[in-house]
């Protein structure tokens, strides 16, 4: 197993250390013998903070001390501790103020190659201001605000720790959101999704793959897409072998092969589901796309053949409103008509496949979204499932390529299904993720 980070909660005595260490820790407390020569044992605990994991090292425990050998223990004891973490929280008692011993454990910090996050301690109401605002000339940057006793200030903790903690809040994408837009066209035969290629390409088609992880049954094609304005952007067309073999093949009564529609999914950013204008919608077809959703893709649906599709706004309308309906999880899914035969519709495609792998590739800060649960929360209060309260505490999103949210509260494994998609249409509408498949993950602090 991977090593977790290590943070080190140092400070002087009484200023809440050992608080913070049991709110972080709970019941999971190792005590871990020292080295010789240093007496006091210190407590080391795996912390769970807004879903990541690392060991928490606490230095307390000299306050029964004899104060004449204090200081050198105090700082064997904060100089080990921080020598091997990869953060320490130097922990300050925003209601007393900056005393001579914080200052001193500050020049031991400065010392150290070790990142120091003041943490602003007994902070809840408002007794703590002036503390704070003096612990920012201990150098080491803005305090964190916190209310160790109270819970307060943690979501705050967790963004100034994260960039030292960096576990399990991984992207999976490694491609940056400038790498080439991956896109896979999926659709039963002859909805058009050759001509649709061979349209897009035009003369430059150039087959690139198979590329390292990609099968032989899908191959990439490059290609940039010259926008009306602005620069080139990368393409890469997850071409499934279906899509080649059609060139050869006319069988037209071959099915829409899932398992091909699959194949190109899992290589895909963006997925776009091409329909038939003169057929309409089949189940099949709202079957990949739930799929496609399901998979976390990205998800486009461009109606193809418009130019001789007849009924026109209330033929789109009936798609529509079938769409919305088949797909009742994320609607709102972007729907477009195209002409593959004379291309009309074609770059407002790949421009809103562009804008989709945006959303679905964004991050909102752990405040933006906290905010915003808060006043959800506020307007729309969680039931009381046989009259005992879920309480809902904060929210993170831990994911992108798709964006998946974690959400901590107390009883939450009893939060009704309606609940939580009233949060994930939220996030949605408010956040700017629109219609990309977002995921919701409950887990109840220890
Ligand atoms: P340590 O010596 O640094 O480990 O400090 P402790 O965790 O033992 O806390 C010292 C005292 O401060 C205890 O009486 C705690 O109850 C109190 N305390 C800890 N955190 C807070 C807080 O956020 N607000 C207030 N008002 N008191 C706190
Ligand atoms: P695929 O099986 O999905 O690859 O479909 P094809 O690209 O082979 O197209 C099937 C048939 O639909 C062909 O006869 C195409 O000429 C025709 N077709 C494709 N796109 C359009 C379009 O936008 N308008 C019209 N009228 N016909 C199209």
């Amino acid at each position: 197993m991977a090593r977790l980070p290590v943070v080190a909660i140092v400070g002087r005595p009484n200023v809440g250390k050992s608080t913070l260490f049991n709110r972080l820790v709970g019941k999971r407390v190792a005590l871990v013998d020292d080295r010789p020569g240093v007496t006091r044992d210190r407590r080391e605990g795996i912390a769970t903070l807004v879903g990541a994991d690392f060991t928490v090292i606490d230095t307390a425990g000299f306050e029964t001390d004899d104060p004449q050998t204090l200081p050198g223990r105090m700082r064997a004891q904060t100089e080990a501790a921080v020598a091997q973490a990869d953060a320490a929280l130097f922990m300050i008692d925003s209601r007393a103020g900056i005393t001579p011993l914080d200052e001193e454990i500050a020049r031991w910090l400065r010392a150290a190659d070790t990142p120091v996050i003041v943490v602003a301690n007994k902070a809840e109401g408002r007794a703590g201001e002036a503390g704070i605002i003096e612990a920012m000339a201990l150098g080491f940057g803005d305090p964190v605000p916190l209310s160790a006793e109270h819970g307060e200030g943690v979501v705050e903790l967790f963004e100034a720790l994260r960039p030292f903690i960096d576990v399990e809040i991984e992207d999976e994408g490694e491609e940056a959101e400038d790498g080439p837009l991956k896109l896979a066209i999926v659709g039963r035969p002859n909805a058009g999704k050759s001509t649709l290629v061979n349209r897009m390409l035009g003369e430059d088609r150039m087959i690139t793959g198979p590329e390292a992880g990609i099968t032989r049954d899908a191959i990439a094609i490059d290609w940039e897409w010259t926008p009306k304005e602005g620069e080139p952007r990368k393409v890469r067309l997850i071409d499934t072998a279906g899509l080649r073999k059609k060139a050869k093949v006319q069988d037209k009564l071959e099915k829409l092969s899932v398992a091909d529609a699959l194949n190109a999914i899992d290589f895909a950013e963006v997925v776009v589901l091409l329909l038939d204008a003169t057929r309409g919608l089949e189940a099949q077809e709202l079957r990949i796309a739930d799929q496609v959703l399901q998979e976390g893709r990205a998800l486009v649906i461009a109606i193809n053949k418009w130019d001789v599709a007849e009924g026109g706004s209330a033929l789109f309308n009936g798609i529509k409103a079938a769409l919305d309906e088949g797909l009742a999880q994320v609607k709102g899914v972007p729907v477009l008509t195209v002409s593959a035969a004379t291309g009309k519709g074609i770059d407002t495609l790949i421009q809103v496949a562009f804008e989709t792998r945006e959303a679905w590739s964004m991050r909102v800060s752990t405040g933006v979204l906290n905010r915003w649960f808060e006043a959800a929360v506020e307007k729309n209060p969680p039931p009381a499932p046989g009259g005992k309260r879920i309480k809902l505490r904060y929210m993170t999103q831990a994911k992108t390529r798709p964006p998946g949210f974690v959400l901590f509260g107390t009883r939450v494994d009893q939060l009704p299904v309606s609940y939580q998609r009233y949060l994930i249409n939220g996030i949605r509408r408010d956040l700017g993720f629109g219609a990309v498949p977002v995921r919701l993950t409950l887990r109840a602090p220890k």
